[in-house]
């Protein structure tokens, strides 16, 4: 189990106690959730642009238009972070300052890699898999023209952090006394 970030950009300085680097942590995190959020910056703005993701071992795969100025960020080769997030409860405390959530959320840094060939083919069936269990095998599968208008793009895990938070309020001792509720409301993302 990995305890040191691999590299110092993604340690985590604030709340380290809440931070992990272990890929079994990053990865149960990742494979919890479908959609991520990607930063990249062009001429100097930052964009922040959802979009879908699966993780296949040691990789994250992202796929869209040619066209999207996203993909094109992604194949550009240049630094992208990517972060996931799950929100657990809400966390109520005796004061307002002291009010959170509960909390897990991965941040993966790296420059993308274009996917080509079967490891192209692969992605998309991670993806649909991973979004819609079982529909690779039902729905028709893409056709020449709808796989060469789809990029997909590989990020690998190599530089990523976790960060967690769990438990009720932590309350400061001089709010003892406040009469009002306090607890953890839990959250959950349900399919329907
Ligand atoms: C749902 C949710 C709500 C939050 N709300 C707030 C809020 O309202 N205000 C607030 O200040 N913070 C909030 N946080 C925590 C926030 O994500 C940051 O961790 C915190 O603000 C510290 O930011 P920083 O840039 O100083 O981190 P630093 O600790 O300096 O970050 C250094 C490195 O640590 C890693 N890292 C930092 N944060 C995370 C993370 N959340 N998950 C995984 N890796 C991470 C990254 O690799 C990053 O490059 C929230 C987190 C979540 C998941």
């Amino acid at each position: 189990m990995a305890t040191d970030p691999a590299s110092d950009r993604v340690r985590v300085r604030r709340h380290a106690e809440r931070g992990s680097y272990d890929r079994q942590t990053v990865d149960e995190i990742l494979d919890d959730g479908f959609v991520c959020h990607l930063g990249f910056a062009v001429d100097g703005q930052p964009y922040v642009i959802p979009t879908l993701y699966a993780r296949v071992g040691d990789v994250v795969y992202l796929h869209g238009s040619p066209g999207s100025r996203m993909l094109q960020a992604l194949t550009s080769g240049s630094q992208l972070c990517m972060t996931v997030t799950h929100v657990d409860g809400i966390v109520l405390a005796k004061s307002v300052f002291h009010h959170s959530v509960n909390y897990r959320s991965a941040v993966v840094l790296g420059k993308g890699r274009r996917v080509e060939g079967d490891e192209k083919l692969a992605a998309l069936h991670a993806v649909v898999e991973h979004v819609a269990p079982g529909r690779w095998d039902t729905a028709r599968r893409p056709n020449a023209k709808e796989l060469s208008s789809t990029e997909v793009v590989a990020l690998a895990l190599d530089e990523c952090s976790a960060k967690v938070r769990t438990g009720g309020p932590k309350d400061a001792a001089a709010d003892e006394d406040i009469d009002v509720p306090t607890g953890v409301v839990p959250v959950r993302l349900v399919r329907g």
